[in-house]
């Protein structure tokens, strides 16, 4: 298992849509051991694979690291089957977004499915963190950062402070 580096906006990488696993193997539990060893170096809650720059549909994401226990859990080419008319806001963050914290809304309650790491293929129905976690590390599948939910200005506002950012972590 090996940390690997995450990317950040504006890396153009993380506008790929990522491509679904045909089979869950050896590689991709490989992969889920990195992305969880990544996220938890990073201290994040959630990860999806093209934040390491793997263009597959996998995530992974631990809710429950704050009361210091671990409780990994891998998605792998998760599909949201129904979402709730009702909306709830979080404010939103993300690994590849450092430093930039927003409310965003998003459908409060979905149903969704997936596979496990052997494979198995699950149904969850989830709701608040869960639910908002699921569909912000979804929408990195399609290419999708939190900040695209956004307002054109707000948008442009973050996307300038990161390149700012950059351009200073490069000088230094
Ligand atoms: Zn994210």
């Amino acid at each position: 298992m090996a940390a690997r580096p995450i990317l950040t906006a504006p890396d153009p990488r993380l506008k790929a849509v990522s491509l679904p696993v045909a089979h869950v193997d050896g590689d991709i539990r490989t992969l889920v051991a990195d992305m969880l060893e990544s996220m938890y170096a990073a201290e994040g809650i959630g990860l999806a694979a093209i934040q390491i720059g793997v263009p597959r549909r996998v995530l992974v994401m631990d809710l429950a690291q704050k009361d210091g226990k671990r409780e990994p859990r891998a998605f792998i080419n998760p599909k949201i089957l129904w979402a709730s008319e009702e909306l709830a806001t979080f404010e939103e963050g993300c690994l590849s977004v450092p430093d930039i914290w927003d409310a965003v809304d998003r459908p409060a309650r979905i149903k969704a499915e997936y596979l496990d790491e052997h494979g198995k293929k699950h149904t969850l129905d989830a709701d608040g963190m869960l639910a908002t976690c699921l569909q912000h590390e979804m929408d990195h599948l399609e290419g999708v950062l939190f900040i695209d939910h956004l307002s054109k200005l707000k948008r442009s506002i973050a996307l300038r402070k990161l390149t700012k950012a950059k351009r200073l972590s490069k000088a230094g």
